[in-house]
């Protein structure tokens, strides 16, 4: 009886051993910094997308002179690039400045686009 146990368990030792040896010699489990090589790409592309263009939020304000804001108000619609119209535009304070928000809705399709500026 003591020895189908021992048996047993010196069965499961050796190939848990011939596993570790396998393994070492042909890497046949994948290893953490491989892992974690193959994750970066896809990473950051989740964080490309994740982060918005220049003017389509405050964190990501435009900087632009006085002196462009007519060429920033006179863009085309982002959806179907058809004509703009400008609407009425915002002032908010982020991160300790003073950002322009300028609004535009499309002539065509009524998307209505709002642009960050921090005016300098
Ligand atoms: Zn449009």
């Amino acid at each position: 009886m003591i020895w189908t146990i021992v048996g047993t368990i010196a069965i499961v030792l050796g190939a848990i051993g011939i596993g570790v040896v396998v393994d070492r010699k042909w890497h046949i489990l994948p290893r953490k910094d491989r892992l974690q090589a193959a994750s970066r790409p896809r990473l950051a592309a989740a964080v490309k997308a994740a982060i918005h263009a220049a003017g389509e939020a405050p964190g990501t304000a435009r900087a632009a002179r006085a002196s462009e804001l007519p060429t920033l108000r006179a863009r085309r619609c982002a959806t179907c690039h058809a004509p703009t119209e400008p609407q009425p535009d915002d002032h908010v304070m982020y991160d300790g400045r003073e950002l322009l928000v300028l609004h535009d809705r499309c002539t065509r399709c009524d998307h209505v686009r709002a642009t960050y500026v921090d005016v300098r």
